[in-house]
């Protein structure tokens, strides 16, 4: 452990904080990390945790919801520029125009998402729940926002309802190709290829398994194979070839590192602790609103 990593355990302690990363942050960060997770798990766990400041180590709307469900604890961004270029795309006009489009569907959101885009919609899901939260709704039709490529994944799952979708996408998941794939699986031959469901269909529809970040670890982990061709951000791979003994990870395409998510420092978190900042701060009336659709996703899980 690094001199700024044990300053930081230290200052957790001190200040009775829990740090929380997502699997796409640095080793290092994992590392100090209290709890390392998928956006749905880090969600989870801001709820079951007593302490009363929360450094979330991902990127802005996953703070925003650590908020959102805690709104009497201090949450914290280490980066504070560390947003997410998928949740940016959609604007409130984008999806009240699909409102009034599809007034009789229900607007299913993706976490990745601002918290004001939350507040237009009826419930929130996550790449590990969405297919069970569509099949749950009432309703026939279903406005998926914004992620176009995990809404088709949701829509292939759940056949008998129509869904309409935004354009967004994750644009580093959304330019992996098909090629790439064929590549990968000449170079390591006996390796699967597990991709994300941001990916776009042509590369799901040659993968051997799609699923969260937490679904590819849970895969690499019961499988009798040692060799893995991943399709999700580089983190994931890191801590696969980390911390699974006798397994090895690819990572799919060089297009797999997301910006935002390495934007945080290990000195962030450490400037974070010190200062209490970036404190995530957001209004009444978006809060409310926001928690129901989020309040929705968890207890449908
Ligand atoms: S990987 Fe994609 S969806 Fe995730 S934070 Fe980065 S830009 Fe957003």
């Amino acid at each position: 452990m690094t001199e700024i990593q044990k300053e930081i355990i230290k200052l957790k302690e001190e200040k009775n904080a829990l740090i929380l990363a997502h699997y796409y942050q640095t080793m290092d960060i994992q590392e100090v990390a209290d709890f390392v997770g998928d956006s749905f798990e880090l969600a989870k766990i801001t709820q079951k945790t007593e302490k009363p400041i929360i450094v979330l180590c991902g990127v802005r709307f996953m703070a925003e919801s650590a908020k959102i469900l805690n709104p009497a604890k201090t949450v914290l961004l280490p980066a504070s520029d560390a947003g997410c270029l998928m949740a940016d795309m959609i604007t409130p006009d984008d999806v009240i125009k699909l409102k009034l489009e599809h007034p009789e569907a229900a607007v299913m959101c993706y976490v990745n998402s601002t918290a004001e885009i939350k507040t237009h919609c009826d419930i929130c899901c996550t790449s590990s729940s969405a297919v069970k939260i569509a099949k749950s709704l009432k309703e026939d039709e279903i406005i998926f926002i914004p992620d176009r490529n995990l809404g088709s994944y949701v829509a292939e799952q759940v056949p008998e309802k129509t869904f309409y979708y935004f354009r967004g996408f994750c644009p580093i998941h959304n330019v992996v190709s098909a090629d790439e794939v064929e590549e990968a699986r000449e170079k390591y031959k006996d390796a699967p290829v597990l991709v994300h469901p941001e990916c776009n269909k042509e590369v799901r529809d040659k993968a051997d398994f799609i699923g969260s970040t937490s679904a590819i670890f849970k895969y690499v982990q019961d499988s009798k194979k040692s060799e893995f061709i991943i399709g999700t951000e580089i983190g994931v791979v890191e801590r696969i070839n980390k911390l699974m003994k006798g397994k090895k990870a690819y990572l799919l395409s060089t297009h797999l590192s997301c910006i935002n998510m390495k934007k945080t420092k290990i000195k962030d978190v450490l400037n974070a602790l010190k200062n209490l900042e970036e404190v995530i701060e957001l209004d009444n009336d978006t809060m409310e609103k926001a928690r129901i659709t989020l309040e929705r996703m968890v207890n449908i899980n």
